[in-house]
């Protein structure tokens, strides 16, 4: 499809008084990979919560693939839509967390078939035939029947890669996907998520990973207290940043 596949008007969110997000402009082509960075509690989960409707904004729009995530027009006017229609929005969007938050009473391959068996009525032997190729993608084919409490972080994250890309997502989401791992199992959690990229998936990836943000990402944006800083190719957010805020932060975590 022409366009872009997310589109972010004048995002803003707040928590009671608080406004953690004060008005997020931004568009992700098909097939772009956006890293976002920036100090902890700026807002960059929250974009993300906003972009799969964990959260419902306070204020502007989302478009998903053009259509306006999580409203619809009725009568010339903007009302919430159905939970079913937000449900079947959100199965264009996959997620991974820090956290791997993979269903710990089903093997590797139980977490996999049970969405696409559950919201998109593939029968057991589809899913499984599905759930088998994500798993050989992500180098763990012959851990299927572990489950994940004998699977190491690594292994758990890229359990929970291929569980989001067996919904066939058109955008992934990552949010700090490789925080919670020593360097060696992050290592190759970034690897399988670079061969993702490679093929062209469209990814927005909140990630302290410099070196992912350098090589892989088409886009860094540098978010602060809640707006875009600045955004621009690695080559020359990390090279020249105009803004003094960004220079401070990257001396930081460079
Ligand atoms: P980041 O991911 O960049 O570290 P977050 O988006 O998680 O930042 O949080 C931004 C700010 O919003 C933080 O101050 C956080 O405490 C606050 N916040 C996030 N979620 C909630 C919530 N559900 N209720 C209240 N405050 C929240
Ligand atoms: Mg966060």
């Amino acid at each position: 499809m022409s366009g872009p596949i997310i589109r972010v008007e004048g995002l803003r969110k707040s928590f009671g008084e608080r406004e953690v997000l004060r008005g997020i402009d931004l568009e992700v082509a098909a097939g772009e990979v956006v890293v976002v960075i920036g100090p902890s509690g700026c807002g960059k989960s929250t974009l993300l919560r906003c972009l799969n409707h964990l959260e419902s904004p306070t204020q502007g729009r989302i478009w998903l693939r053009g259509e306006l995530l999580g409203l619809r027009e009725k009568d010339g006017r903007l009302v919430p839509r159905p939970e079913a229609e937000v449900d079947r929005q959100r199965t264009h969007i996959g997620m991974v967390f820090q956290r791997f938050n993979l269903f710990p009473h089903m093997t590797a391959l139980g977490n996999i078939i049970e969405a696409p068996m559950r919201v998109k009525g593939l029968s057991r032997a589809q899913a499984e035939e599905r759930g088998l190729r994500l798993l050989e993608r992500v180098g763990l084919l012959d851990r299927k029947d572990e489950y994940p409490a004998r699977l190491s972080g690594g292994q758990q994250q890229r359990v929970a890669i291929a569980r989001a890309l067996a919904m066939e997502p058109e955008v992934m989401l990552f949010d700090e996907a490789t925080s919670a791992l020593d360097p060696e199992l992050a290592d190759e959690v970034l690897q399988v998520m670079q061969d993702l990229a490679r093929e062209g998936m469209t990814m927005l990836v909140v990630t302290h990973e410099m070196g992912f943000a350098r090589e892989v990402a088409h886009r860094v944006i540098i978010m602060d207290a809640g707006v875009v800083l600045e955004q621009g190719p690695p080559s020359v957010i990390f090279t020249r940043p105009t803004q003094p805020r960004t220079r401070e932060f990257l001396r930081k975590v460079l």
